[in-house]
C-alpha cells in the first residue's frame, strides 16, 4: 500500500483523534488506578489510620520496642496496609543494610526459626528462602522478624528470649526488593492468626508508627 491510499482510507484527522482518545482513556484509567489503590477500605484498615492519627485516645496495648540497636535510626518504608506488597498486610518494612543486628521487640519464646535461606528477589517465586524468626508472646500473640541473613538467627527454638534482645542479623532473603526488616504480629482469634498492628516506643512516646518516617530507638 503506497502512502497516498492509506491517507484516502484513514484521514489523517481522524487518525489523530483515534490517538487521542487513546490517549485520554489510558490516562483516566490509571488516574483511577490509583484513587483505588490509595485507600483500602477494610474496617481494620480505618481502624489503624484512627489508630496512626491518635484519635483513638483509650489505648492499654503492649508497647514494643523498636527492633534494633538503642540510639540507632531505621525507615519505615512500607507501614500497615500500604500500597506495595503490604495492601491487606498489618506488616511494617524497616529499610536497613545487611548485618544489621536485630533485637526482640517483645520478650517471649521462640516458636520458629529458618535461617537456611540464600536467595532473595522480588517476585513470589523466592517467598520460600525467606528466613524468619517466630517469638511467641505470654498474652497469645507473636511476632515474626523476616528476610534475615543467611545462616544470621543466634537464638534456637525454646529460647526465652527478652525485649531489647540480640536474636539475629538483617538480610535480604526471600520475597523482598530491598533490604530490610519486614515486622509482623498475628493474634490468634478462634484458630485464625489475625495481623495486628502495634505500638512502639519512639523519642516522641507510643506510637503506631506512619511510613516514610525514620524512627530512632530510644534508651
Ligand atoms: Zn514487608
Amino acid at each position: 500500500m503506497n502512502p497516498d491510499e492509506s491517507e484516502r482510507d484513514h484521514p489523517l484527522h481522524l487518525y489523530f483523534m483515534y490517538k487521542a482518545t487513546l490517549y485520554l482513556i489510558v490516562f483516566f484509567s490509571f488516574l483511577l488506578l490509583l484513587s483505588s489503590c490509595a485507600v483500602n477500605k477494610s474496617p481494620e484498615a480505618f481502624r489503624f489510620r484512627a489508630l496512626q492519627k491518635g484519635k483513638v485516645k483509650d489505648d492499654s496495648s503492649y508497647v514494643y520496642a523498636l527492633p534494633y540497636a538503642v540510639g540507632t535510626k531505621h525507615r519505615l518504608v512500607q507501614g500497615y496496609f500500604s500500597r506495595f506488597t503490604h495492601r491487606n498486610r498489618a506488616a511494617l518494612d524497616f529499610k536497613m543494610k545487611k548485618g544489621t543486628a536485630i533485637y526482640a521487640a517483645r520478650g517471649g519464646v521462640v516458636a520458629r526459626v529458618k535461617e537456611d535461606g540464600d536467595k532473595g528477589g522480588l517476585d513470589a517465586a523466592y517467598r520460600q528462602f525467606g528466613n524468619n524468626i517466630i517469638i511467641n508472646h505470654s498474652d497469645g500473640t507473636r511476632a515474626g522478624y523476616w528476610h534475615l541473613q543467611h545462616n544470621g538467627i543466634v537464638v534456637n527454638v525454646g529460647d526465652t528470649v527478652q525485649q531489647g534482645q540480640l536474636i539475629g542479623y538483617s538480610g535480604n532473603t526471600g520475597y523482598t526488593a530491598f533490604p530490610h526488616l519486614h515486622f509482623i504480629v498475628w493474634k490468634s482469634e478462634a484458630g485464625n492468626w489475625r495481623q495486628i498492628g502495634t505500638r512502639f516506643l519512639t523519642r516522641k512516646g507510643a506510637k503506631y508508627l506512619r511510613p516514610f518516617k525514620k524512627y530512632k530507638r530510644p534508651a
